[in-house]
């Protein structure tokens, strides 16, 4: 039953057992209403879950969420800032990382200074800026490496057909017909190698195979 001025509720007796503001932790106690008189936030006397019993309650629960932050987002966001080294290249993997360690340092100050509308813009702005874009280039890379294994393997298997490489791709069919506009060479070299070139986010960062070396990646 909600509690009025002329039936007061259990949670203004004073041997009610303790309860806090879930929002201010100010201590609820001998009040005429339900709502906090600190900050205004209402509660249901008959429902523990919307007070904190205990200001260590409190603590568990903020650390409860800065693990269940941690693992929801900076994981996510540091794998995909990682993984930008493989698809757009090193610098940009390293801005990322920078952007996601100071974005977050941000947030962290934000959520300590109760600023809780900034807190949430800037996380959703550093989710959506590093984790979208990675895992759609995750996905290219997987695509583009698995064509360029058949790439290499038509290229091998035409030698043994014809005695040399072909001299160029017009007779392989793209088993992912978006991959053909990744692959950005196919060179054979008057000492009898091949070498085949593909990029994924950027075409400054090539991934290659070439027949002497195995499989590399621009900088190496
Ligand atoms: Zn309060």
């Amino acid at each position: 039953m909600p509690a009025t001025e002329d039936t007061p509720a259990p949670f203004s007796s004073p041997t009610a057992p303790s309860r806090y503001c879930r929002r201010c932790l100010y201590e609820l106690h001998g009040l005429p209403q339900p709502r906090c008189p600190e900050c205004g936030r209402a509660f249901d006397p008959d429902n523990p879950a919307s007070v904190y019993t205990s200001k260590r309650q409190h603590t568990s629960d903020k650390l409860k969420r800065v693990l269940l932050y941690m693992l929801g987002l900076w994981i996510p966001e540091f794998f995909c800032a990682v993984l930008a080294y493989e698809t757009v290249g090193e610098v940009c993997s390293k801005m990322l990382i920078l952007l996601m360690v100071a974005g977050n340092i941000v947030v962290a100050l934000s959520l300590l200074a109760r600023v809780p509308l900034l807190s949430w813009a800037l996380l959703l702005f550093l989710v959506l800026l590093i984790v979208p874009r990675q895992l759609y280039l995750a996905a290219r890379l997987v695509m583009l490496q698995s064509e360029a294994e058949r790439l290499v393997a038509y290229v091998q298997e035409y030698k043994r057909g014809s005695g040399s490489y072909p001299p160029d791709l017009s007779g392989y069919r793209f088993h992912f017909e978006i991959n053909r506009k990744h692959v950005q060479r196919y060179v054979v070299t008057p000492t009898g190698e091949f070498g085949l070139f593909w990029y994924i986010g950027t075409p400054g960062t090539s991934h290659r195979y070439v027949s002497d070396q195995g499989w590399g990646y621009y900088p190496d």
